[in-house]
């Protein structure tokens, strides 16, 4: 990609060299070349059309002065003729997308200008000349320093300039002055500034190099930001979010839910006997479980566009919104065989079994705070713990709608009124414990 903005620039090795902002504009690569003009041209513009006005402006005040000066038609004629047209081509040549164009545009009214001035410096009586010539010269030097041009640029326009001035003179207009002294001093003025000129050049350019730079490192901190941000909500060991990451993800998700008035699941499955499932097989092998457990949770809530998170310890929380919701219970119930049957080897090759309790929570958003999806999952987990774990439990409450309904009563699925006591609430009995 060609880069077009001070963003898109990588200063630095990728362009081919480490840009010092001490740099000097030519040995700049193109690239930053490239940018630094797109970044500049609206200004360059600008500002020259500016100063293109200004000298018409100044042209045409003048005018009365060749009367004074006794040159009223030489004057009038050449700067109505030849000076206020060559301003306006150079205000439409400036916005040329040819950067010759633009040169022309912006050196050649200048130096006619000056020209147009010395010329009738040669018409005018002696006493006058040397006026006019040093009024051209003025002028010259004084565009060299205000024009929005680079250095290179304002070469041409101090030797164009001058040239333009000596032209008249040179060419043997009889004019009864020391013109060699006063060509020398017009020489001088009209160079001198571009030592200002180169001086303010270099400034510029630092700083342009400076803001990409800071620009650049800018960017880079709010993506490393980022990616902490996302670290830091993603659980390591399982791949998953993690339960700061969740408590975003559900946010976002219950307000989604709450907006459109589709109903909510809740799952909260923990791993039955995992302390003694760790005490006999080694933490190691442990971890190795939970790692197949979140990336089989992760893959089988993905394919219902629910969120997955590992909520802590040996405990994993995942929700389903819309329709998706009303089969949590028969995906909860799909994932309680598929862990059951899970490939987890002890060192002599033997295979354990490793079993999880599911509780879970449907109902429509705007029937719960987003804490009670959670708090009911966790009394429905609780249900299934306390009777004989390797079972999925639905919450029903007291509300028993028809979407609660849903789903429950399964194979190995339970359901739970969460204001009586798991041992007395309505269990519809299936599944059965297995210790690890
Ligand atoms: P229950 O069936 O009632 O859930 O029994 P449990 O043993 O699974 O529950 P308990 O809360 O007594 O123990 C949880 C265990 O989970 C204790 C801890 O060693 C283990 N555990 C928690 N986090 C990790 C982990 O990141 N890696 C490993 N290997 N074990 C963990
Ligand atoms: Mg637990
Ligand atoms: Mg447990």
């Amino acid at each position: 990609m060609v880069p077009s903005h001070p963003d898109d620039l990588r200063i630095g090795m990728e362009q081919g060299c480490v840009l010092d902002e001490d740099a000097p504009y030519s040995s700049w690569p193109a690239a930053v070349q490239r940018v630094w003009s797109i970044t500049h041209a609206r200004r360059i513009t600008r500002e020259l059309t500016f100063c293109h006005v200004v000298g018409i402006v100044l042209c045409l005040a003048c005018i009365p002065l060749d009367s004074v000066t006794g040159v009223p038609v030489v004057g009038a004629t050449l700067r109505l003729g030849v000076v206020v047209p060559s301003y306006l081509i150079g205000i439409w040549l400036i916005r040329s997308e040819h950067s010759l164009l633009r040169l022309v545009g912006a050196v050649a009214p200048v130096a006619g200008f000056a020209g147009v001035v010395s010329f009738i410096g040669t018409q005018t009586i002696v006493e006058f000349s040397d006026r006019y010539l040093m009024a051209a010269t003025m002028m010259v030097a004084m565009a060299v320093l205000l024009l929005p041009l680079r250095i290179g640029a304002s070469c041409w326009l101090s030797v164009s300039g001058f040239v333009a001035i000596a032209l008249p003179f040179g060419l043997g207009a009889a004019v009864d002055v020391d013109i060699a002294d006063l060509l020398l001093y017009s020489l001088v003025c009209c160079t001198f500034p571009l030592l200002f000129k180169r001086r303010s050049d270099r400034l510029r350019d630092q700083n342009f190099i400076l803001s990409v730079k800071s620009r650049q490192a800018q960017s880079q901190l709010l993506k490393i930001n980022k990616e902490l941000e996302n670290l830091s909500q993603m659980d390591p060991l399982t791949g998953l979010l993690n339960r700061r990451g969740f408590e975003k993800r559900f946010s976002a998700t219950f307000e989604a839910v709450l907006a459109s008035g589709e109903p909510l699941a809740v799952v909260l499955l923990d791993v039955d006997h995992f302390k003694h499932f760790n005490d006999t097989y080694g933490h190691q092998l442990g971890d190795e479980c939970l790692a197949k457990i979140g990336a089989l949770l992760n893959s089988e809530i993905e394919r219902h566009k629910g969120i997955a998170a590992r909520y802590g310890g040996e405990e994993f929380i995942a929700t389903l919104t819309g329709s998706e919701s009303a089969n949590a219970v028969s995906i909860a119930e799909r994932v309680r065989k598929m862990i059951a049957d899970l490939e987890i080897l002890d060192t002599c090759g033997n295979r354990i079994r490793i079993t999880a309790s599911f509780g879970a929570r449907i109902a429509r958003a705007a029937k719960l705070r987003q804490q009670d999806f959670v708090r009911d999952a966790d009394g429905a987990l609780y249900a299934a713990k306390a009777n004989g774990r390797n079972r999925v439990v639905l919450y029903e409450g007291r509300d028993k709608s028809p979407l609660e309904s849903v789903g429950a009563g399964g194979a190995g699925s339970r359901r739970y009124g969460a204001r009586v006591p798991p041992q007395q609430s309505e269990f519809a009995s299936s599944g059965q414990e297995q210790r690890s």
